[in-house]
């Protein structure tokens, strides 16, 4: 079978839409006809970082969604014709965290084997994260394929695959935030938003958002801030204690820069927790004053990885959320475009205004 796909094919060339060739999926494996595709700042990571450790040639995307076409062997699941969301985490059942019963914090995720190949050489690709989502077909693991609703529209059933299970993902789960506390998110992207959207799910009464950018506070109030505060305007730590009245209970700091979670740190109230949700780059340091900062207030520190989601329980929740209008999905799909567009827009993630630019294929 052949197909198309964005192929990164070594760290000196830039990703290009290739012909592609689909091997059938084996026992476990699903093949999935891929129907829409966000752009998320993991892939760009891939290609800004020649790589990230993974083996070329590399099969971008990795926040999909489409309909089941083919299954392998021992697939129960699912069946073809079924709408999915492509998981990029499966909580494997096997490794320490999963055996002490905290399959949120999976250290080695299930996996299908490697099935799609360059049409030109034959080369066997690597997908990003496992998915490789920016083709139109894809083969993954059978519990790597979340059915969800076909009512709810496909472009916004993709953002559940990371962009917004990671955010809303980090208040609902990593740091369960509780009905009538008070929230701080710092950096209002994409992720961002989606805290502020799980923070609001959770019950939270404050939401107080810290950004640069009037645009991004807009959609803030938008989706459920009731405070912003602009860090151009001073220093937000402050800003914060005074509008909360000496800091919030639960902050999360949505960028990877250390300035997001040294805010994050200091804007608690006495015993609360601060949350890691951005990737930092390898290298980056925090200045914490170990006294002032963490030994009086004593704050708790959690980090999130992608909303540390169990996606067969949670992505259906997060979809009926969105169908009962209790999440706003639809907001954060502000563009769409075709996989032919891929390649040009992915070094452009988040410019112009943009929450999610969701390729459609
Ligand atoms: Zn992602
Ligand atoms: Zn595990």
């Amino acid at each position: 079978m052949t197909t198309r796909g964005v192929v990164y094919a070594s760290p000196e060339e830039a990703p290009a839409v290739e012909e592609l060739t689909v091997d059938a999926p084996g026992p476990r494996e699903v093949l999935v006809r891929v129907l829409a595709c966000g752009l998320c700042h993991s892939d760009l990571h891939v290609v800004e970082t020649k790589g990230f450790g993974t083996r070329f040639p590399i099969l971008l995307g990795h926040e999909g969604a489409g309909v089941v076409e083919e299954v392998g062997s021992e697939v129960t699941s699912v069946k073809p014709g079924d709408r999915v969301v492509v998981a990029w985490r499966a909580p494997c059942g096997d490794c320490p965290q999963c055996r002490r019963g905290d399959p949120r914090r999976c250290s080695s995720q299930l996996r299908a084997k490697r099935r799609l190949h360059r049409a030109a050489d034959g080369a066997l690709l690597t997908p990003v994260l496992r998915c490789g989502t920016f083709a139109e077909q894809a083969v993954i693991h059978e519990t790597c394929a979340v059915k969800v609703p076909e009512e709810l529209p496909v472009e916004q059933a993709a953002l559940l695959a990371c962009g917004f299970s990671t955010g809303a993902g980090a208040a609902l789960w990593t740091t369960p935030v509780r009905e009538g506390s008070s929230v701080g998110v710092i950096g209002c992207g994409g992720v961002g938003l989606a805290v502020v959207q799980g923070a609001r799910l959770a019950g939270a009464e404050r939401i107080v958002v810290v950004d640069v950018a009037a645009d991004k506070l807009e959609h803030a109030v938008a989706l459920g801030a009731t405070d912003v505060v602009d860090a151009s305007d001073g220093d937000p730590v402050e800003a914060v204690r005074q509008l909360t009245g000496g800091g919030v209970e639960f902050s999360f700091s949505a960028i990877g820069a250390p300035i997001g979670l040294e805010q994050a740190i200091r804007m608690c109230t006495y015993a609360g927790t601060a949350t890691l949700v951005g990737m930092p780059k390898p290298g980056a340091k925090l200045d914490i004053d170990l006294f002032v900062d963490l030994f009086s207030p004593r704050p708790t520190i959690a980090v999130t990885h992608g909303g540390d989601t169990i996606p067969q329980e949670d992505f259906p929740f997060l979809a009926q959320a969105a169908l009962d209008g209790r999440i706003d999905l639809a907001r954060f799909v502000t563009s769409t475009i075709s996989l032919d567009e891929v390649p040009e827009r992915l070094p452009r993630i988040g410019e112009g205004g943009e929450i999610r630019t969701v390729a459609l294929l």
